[in-house]
């Protein structure tokens, strides 16, 4: 999609740490790390939101968990845990509108998530 950041990291049109590709999923560093990891996983295929998807995007979405586990196996913290994040929209403080999976993790975290 013309204009979206993450269709130009992955059509490597913008730069990115990249930490995995293969033929449906790419991940890569976040630009401002939340925590020791802090890996983004994002579809190839660009999808705005969680609210977007369709039944074609079933399988696609078990491929995005599948390589955030892997890249939390690499990582090291796989067993002594991680969280996958997915925003959606503005409550949720959504900012790249190409869903994105965050990998979380390397210290311990709170819950829940909100402020005050
Ligand atoms: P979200 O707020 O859930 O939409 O997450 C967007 C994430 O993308 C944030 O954690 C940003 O730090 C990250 N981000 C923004 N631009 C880049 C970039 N060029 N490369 C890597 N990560 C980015
Ligand atoms: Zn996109």
């Amino acid at each position: 999609m013309a204009d979206c950041l993450f269709c130009k990291i992955v059509a490597k049109e913008i730069p990115a740490k990249l930490v995995h590709e293969d033929a449906d999923v790419v991940a890569f560093e976040d630009i401002n790390p939340q925590a020791p990891t802090h890996v983004l996983v994002v579809p190839r295929r660009h999808v705005s939101t969680l609210n977007d998807l369709g039944p074609q995007d079933e399988a696609l979405l078990g491929k995005l968990h599948r390589a955030a586990a892997a890249v939390a196996t690499a990582r090291g913290i796989a067993a002594s845990g991680w969280r996958a994040v997915m925003n959606v929209n503005r409550d949720a403080g959504q900012s790249v509108f190409h869903i994105h999976l965050h990998v979380l993790g390397g210290k311990p975290m709170g819950w829940p998530p909100f402020p005050g």
